[in-house]
């Protein structure tokens, strides 16, 4: 069974949380794209931990993580998040965790230029969170990426980097920054192959055994549909592909099929960095909503831009993700509302659209809300259906009939057990 775990949303959505819970089916979880830019918070019973680079699979004994080809690794990053984890006592090895030699390196140069172009902008900057994600992408399509399988040929890193520090250099004199070598670039890279070498492989040869073998595999994204490059509010998205569709290519079995989509919904929106988000809340309501979801980036600290649930939005988004079924999180977050407001169309320009626009358009998009009775009930002990306030279900059943996908789990806390499973309306 091939089964892609996506956001349907701007990310953020619980992906990590939920991925965590379903792991338990699967024998590997993959990720496919994106770098150390997003953030996953899991609880368990082996404690808290975010993972940038990880997969959330890591905590599950005999399960297989691997780092796919579809990547940006920044090798430095993913050190020390294997370091962190085993000093919290997670077993990491060369069996339990993989890295694509194909994937793209994402260098200490592809920060500083980050930084630099956002500096630049000033305050037309579009949220980058200065990792180095687009400019690692850009030299991948550029054809000018260091491999990560490049770090074993030790005695060809220097001329693989001369044309590549060349061009770096030309960037670096029109920021007006100091210069780099291909010297300290080589060395980097040493220093990080010295510790990561056993777990560099050729994962496409793995999964497709594992797929040949009927292991079944997750393919766990970053990110949401509204960052995806192609799709989501370009400029403002990330620089992969975080659609459910990329899954097989960015894993490394491009000839399989996925067998289900499940997409990851967030009870209400919220959204890091630049870019249209037409349901964004001001002031003490957005106040209060961030306090009662803890909206504050996992990677950064953020503060995340927080809104009310956007049903034209998330209806794209689980269209373009093809989700087969959803799990809707931290419905809990939800119980001190009196009224719950949910973003049912845009007014552009004085006509009204259930349809998701691009460009201007969406830039112009104001939202027509329509209010739910809230449930004013501590939701997060809930375990079945029946144990949820009316008006929370009245609140679930409205959102999945319209956007048209059933909803199989929805979360009410944090933690692996904080969920329940609903039936299928009929
Ligand atoms: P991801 O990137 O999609 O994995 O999401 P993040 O980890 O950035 O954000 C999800 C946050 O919400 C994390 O802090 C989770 O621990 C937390 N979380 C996930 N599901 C729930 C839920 O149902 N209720 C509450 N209260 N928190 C949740």
């Amino acid at each position: 069974m091939l089964t892609a775990v996506v956001g349907v949303n701007w990310g953020d959505e619980g992906k990590g949380r939920m991925v965590d819970l379903l792991g338990c089916d699967y024998d590997v979880i993959v990720r496919y794209q994106g770098g150390n830019n997003a953030g996953h918070t899991v609880k368990n019973d082996r404690g808290d931990f975010v993972l940038n680079l990880i997969p959330s699979g890591i905590f599950r004994e005999n399960t297989v993580n691997v780092l796919g080809t579809g990547m940006v690794i920044d090798l430095e990053h993913l050190a020390g998040e294997i370091k962190n984890l085993r000093s919290m006592g997670i077993g990491i090895t060369p069996s339990n965790l993989k890295i694509s030699e194909k994937a793209i390196v994402c260098m200490p140069y592809h920060k500083k230029l980050d930084g630099l172009e956002e500096d630049r902008l000033g305050e037309g900057r579009q949220g980058s969170t200065r990792r180095g994600i687009a400019p690692a992408y850009s030299d991948k399509y550029h054809r000018k990426g260091i491999r990560v399988g490049d770090i074993l040929k030790s005695e060809s890193l220097e001329k693989k980097l001369e044309p590549v520090i060349g061009f770096k250099n030309a960037l670096l004199r029109g920021y007006g920054a100091d210069e780099i070598t291909v010297g300290e670039s080589a060395a980097w890279l040493r220093e990080q192959g010295a510790f990561l070498a056993p777990f560099i492989e050729n994962t496409e040869e793995f999964l497709e055994e594992c797929a040949a073998g009927q292991k079944n595999i997750l393919f766990e994204a970053q990110l949401g549909t509204l960052r995806d490059i192609d799709y989501g509010i370009y400029p403002y998205t990330t620089s992969s592909s975080a659609l459910a569709a990329y899954a097989p290519v960015g894993a490394g079995i491009p000839g399989r099929r996925l067998d289900s989509v499940i997409g990851i919904m967030k009870a209400y929106s919220s959204s890091v960095g630049g870019g249209p988000f037409a349901v964004e809340m001001e002031g003490a309501e957005a106040e209060a909503l961030r306090e009662a979801g803890g909206e504050y980036g996992s990677a950064t600290g953020r503060p995340r831009r927080v809104g009310a649930f956007d049903l034209v939005a998330s209806r794209f988004g689980v269209r373009m993700q093809g989700a087969d079924l959803l799990a809707l999180t931290k419905l809990d977050v939800l119980s001190y509302m009196e009224r719950i407001p949910v973003c049912v169309a845009y007014d552009i320009n004085g006509v009204r659209t259930e349809n998701f626009p691009v460009g201007d358009e969406l830039e112009a998009a104001k939202p027509i809300f329509e209010y739910l009775p809230g449930f004013l009930t501590n939701v997060s002990k809930c375990r079945a259906p029946g144990d949820l306030p009316k008006e929370a279900l009245d609140y679930v059943r409205y959102i999945e009939r319209a956007v048209g996908c059933p909803i199989k789990y929805v979360s009410v806390g944090p933690e692996r057990g904080d969920y329940l499973e609903l039936p299928e309306e009929t």
